[in-house]
């Protein structure tokens, strides 16, 4: 079997952008991949065409570990946000080719079925003014359609620091969202690298009576010994990792005992193949897995063929059922969360299982949509900010 071609669908949304690649094979098959870039959609479109001459059309969809070296190594420069991003897209549609080509879903070849159902946590559902009665109300719906767990951003657009009446309202924010979910449905507290490790270490503390599940990116992501600073004043679990792109990248904060939760991107990482080796290599460790996804229906689709395969995978991100809900359309089989259990099901047909609709993707051209998480109102994901 061999590739022949590429093809790139770019769906336009108010604050994102969804890239989705198609490979179509010698022998009549199409797989397909996405990944949802961080603010640089023409960026990854770059790279990807760029390389796909070069490594992927004439090559065979199983050589995927021939395909991450050859963009990782034979290229030279450092892998990083842009190319693990587009070897992504390529390694996701070539898995979904294997299976295809075999006759059995993606996750069969990953390690088979370890678990019948995705639990999955909601974001994307606080499209609100800052206010706790407001996102208290929303968070009751979330909880009403079935999630076990939502994370939030309370902290409106702040940096570095968090002024004292900023502190008191995101703490009124996390005391309102408890109140209306219970005590049960896990709260995760997304600080989107927004702090000094003083700031962080002071908000975790306001926060710690209400329970969260974990705070994530406390500060910027590069630096493991700020983050240690935190880590070593809260007890509260750390979540990290969806801006590394490499094993390297996130070395030593797994080693350092810095992350307590592993939230690499599958699509942002180099696809299922980098997700495997991180994952065994996260276990020997004793941690958990709970990957970042913002992606529409592939990206999802995707996560949950890995988590059905991998032991350590404690739930999967999703927005999709909060923020522009007609993505569940650009696809002719989207992954859904059960309002039984808030949970994805397990996929059963070859390959991901899903094929795009084109139709509908033509009638959401590109939008320029892309979202500034320091600029106020952000959370409302409403229009392209400039
Ligand atoms: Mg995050």
């Amino acid at each position: 079997m061999k590739i022949l071609e590429a093809r790139i669908t770019i769906v336009g949304a108010p604050w994102r952008e969804l890239v989705f690649l198609e490979l179509t094979t010698d022998t009549g098959l199409t797989g397909v991949g996405e990944v949802r870039m961080v603010n640089k959609t023409d960026t990854l479109v770059a790279c990807i065409e760029e390389l796909a001459p070069r490594y992927v059309i004439g090559s065979d969809p199983f050589d995927v570990e021939r395909l991450a070296w050859n963009v990782q190594r034979a290229e030279y420069g450092r892998p990083g946000e842009v190319t693990q991003s587009a070897l992504a897209a390529f390694d996701i549609a070539c898995w979904d080719l294997m299976g295809q080509s075999l006759g059995v879903p993606v996750w069969k070849l990953l390690g088979g079925r370890f678990r019948d159902r995705v639990p999955a946590y909601a974001n994307g559902w606080y499209q609100a003014e800052r206010e706790p009665a407001a996102i208290s109300r929303l968070a009751k719906e979330v909880v009403k359609r079935g999630y076990r767990a939502l994370k939030l951003d309370p902290f409106g657009a702040a940096s570095a620091e968090l002024p004292a009446a900023d502190r008191r309202r995101a703490e009124a924010i996390i005391a309102g969202v408890r109140d209306a979910v219970g005590p049960d449905v896990q709260i995760l507290v997304e600080m989107h690298g927004r702090f000094t490790p003083a700031t962080a270490v002071r908000v975790a503390a306001v926060l710690k009576p209400y329970d969260p599940e974990w705070i994530e990116e406390p500060v910027p992501p590069e630096n493991a010994a700020a983050l240690a600073r935190v880590r070593n004043a809260t007890r509260i679990p750390i979540a990290t990792g969806e801006r590394a792109h490499t094993i390297a990248d996130i070395r030593e904060f797994i080693e350092g005992g810095i992350a307590d939760i592993v939230q690499v991107d599958l699509t942002h990482f180099g696809g299922f193949l980098a997700m495997k080796q991180l994952a065994g290599w996260a276990a020997a460790h004793y941690l958990l897995m709970a990957p970042h996804n913002v992606c529409g229906p592939v990206g999802t689709m995707a996560n949950v063929h890995l988590a059905v395969a991998t032991p350590n995978y404690k739930m999967l991100e999703h927005f999709n059922d909060f923020a522009d809900l007609w993505v569940h359309d650009l696809v002719d089989h989207a992954p859904r969360v059960s309002a039984e259990d808030g949970c994805f099901g397990l996929p059963e047909r070859p390959g991901l299982g899903i094929r795009l609709n084109h139709d509908v993707c033509r009638a959401h051209p590109r939008t320029g949509g892309r979202i500034n998480l320091f600029e106020a109102g952000w959370e409302k994901r409403g229009v392209s900010q400039s």
